[in-house]
């Protein structure tokens, strides 16, 4: 699904990431920690084609096409979704609204019309009961007051309405406590299929207790370290990431 290959991104001219080799294929969870500043963030932003991030050397497939090329919006409508880090607030937009106005600039981008308003409404209900939404969240204004775990119920329900190839859920590094993570658990684990894949950043392991990844990679100052099961996550909680940066495995 994406094969990344020696990627290297600066910002500001400061080389960020330096050579990342990566391959997702469909099915798979896969798992980036690292410590704080390694270019985690980066290497999600760089995937989404954030214009800040400049990448000067490598390659990025997505489904057998050139992700380089396409900007931040045509990579979404190929079915790249990046949760946002810090979400915005948008005043007078519900959670409905928005996520209704994404689907449909995503069908136009296929040449589709907008969807009937009764399908979406059917769709709108299916996921938010698979998901134990409420529908008294869904008329809200979009993180205008939410919680962190309302704002993480919020990017769940946009991935499940959005229904992405390759989700790449980006984890702050503080502030999400345990029902947050559990409404993030819950989501991915509910919409992971053989078709789709997750890409999850996180620098807590606390979170793989809950989602099982495929594959663990240990990204430090730019780099994959190392790469393994989900006993890595285990290896990493319990002896941190020196190890790993002296390559003494
Ligand atoms: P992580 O997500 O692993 O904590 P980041 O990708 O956020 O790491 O940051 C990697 C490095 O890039 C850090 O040294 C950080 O200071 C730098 N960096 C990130 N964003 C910017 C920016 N907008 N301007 C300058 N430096 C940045
Ligand atoms: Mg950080
Ligand atoms: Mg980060």
């Amino acid at each position: 699904m994406l094969k990344i290959k020696n990627l290297h991104a600066s910002i500001e001219d400061k080389e960020i990431l330096k050579g990342i080799n990566l391959e997702i294929k469909p099915g798979e969870v896969h798992a980036i920690m690292g410590p704080n500043g390694s270019g985690k963030s980066t290497l999600s932003s760089v995937i989404a084609g954030r214009e800040e991030y400049e990448m000067t050397e490598g390659e990025m497939i997505f489904e057998g096409e050139d992700l380089t090329e396409m900007d931040p919006e045509e990579r979404s409508h190929k079915g790249v979704f990046l949760s946002f880090q810090y979400p915005v607030e948008i005043p007078g937009v519900s959670v409905t609204n928005f996520i209704k106005t994404a689907i449909n600039a995503q069908r136009k981008a296929h040449g589709k019309e907008d969807m009937p308003a009764n399908e979406m409404l059917k769709m709108i209900r299916e996921k938010s009961e698979m998901l134990e939404i409420d529908r008294k969240f869904l008329s809200r204004s979009l993180n205008e007051g939410f919680s962190g775990g309302e704002k993480k119920r919020n990017e769940i329900f946009q991935m499940a309405m959005l229904d992405p190839k390759l989700s790449i859920l980006d984890e702050t590094d503080s502030g999400l406590d345990i029902d947050a993570l559990k409404v993030v658990a819950d989501g991915v684990n509910k919409l992971r299929r053989e078709d789709n894949a997750v890409l999850l950043i996180t620098h807590y392991q606390r979170l793989l207790n809950y989602i099982v990844p495929d594959v663990v990679h240990v990204l430090v100052d730019g780099k994959i370290v190392k790469s393994g099961g989900k006993e890595l996550a285990y290896e990493l909680e319990e002896r941190g990431y020196d190890w790993v940066k002296q390559g003494a495995v």
